[in-house]
């Protein structure tokens, strides 16, 4: 026995882990998209967040489905229709970056009511610092982690 809490072991190995060893490849369109395209890239891919880029793959914004039902719901022509004009866009994204503690990542997912969080890190451009983005961060992560550390 280690005479730790149950608690103090799960938060010691959860908090050692980093979004680098439990995110998934990023799924993203370009910021030109339509908003019918993203919607079938959503079902494509089977993911529920669509991450949103500009040329060169620097975060621009977020799609949710709830975004993209919104958008469909207004009874205009989604093909004509920029996904930029619905999704959230920066500087209002939160994002994590690959060295960050799954448990502080956990933590924005719950604070800020979000399903998938854009892994980033942080480049120089001609135009100034942006944010590249190499994977995402979601609530099947943490999931996966948990049964994988129950050892199943
Ligand atoms: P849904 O809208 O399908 O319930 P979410 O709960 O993930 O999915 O998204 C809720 C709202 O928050 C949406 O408007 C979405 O654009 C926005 N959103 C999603 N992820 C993020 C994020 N990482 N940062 C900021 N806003 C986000």
């Amino acid at each position: 026995l280690t005479g730790k809490e149950p608690a103090d072991v799960i938060a010691g190995v959860l908090g050692s882990v980093k979004v680098a060893q439990a995110l998934s490849q990023p799924v993203a369109v370009r910021d030109t998209s339509s908003v019918y395209d993203t919607i079938v890239t959503m079902f494509v891919e089977d993911v529920g967040t669509i991450i949103v880029v500009s040329e060169g793959g620097f975060l621009e914004g977020v799609a949710s489905r709830k975004d993209m039902l919104k958008a469909a719901m207004t009874g205009k022509n989604i093909n004509k229709m920029p996904v930029s004009v619905s999704m959230t866009r920066m500087p209002n994204i939160v994002v994590t970056h690959p060295e960050e503690h799954v448990l502080q990542a956990a933590q924005k997912l719950l604070s800020h009511q979000v399903d998938a969080l854009p892994v980033v890190v942080s480049v120089k451009t001609d135009s100034g610092e942006k944010l590249q983005v190499v994977g995402r961060f979601t609530k099947t992560n943490i999931t996966r982690l948990f049964v994988q550390l129950a050892g199943k």
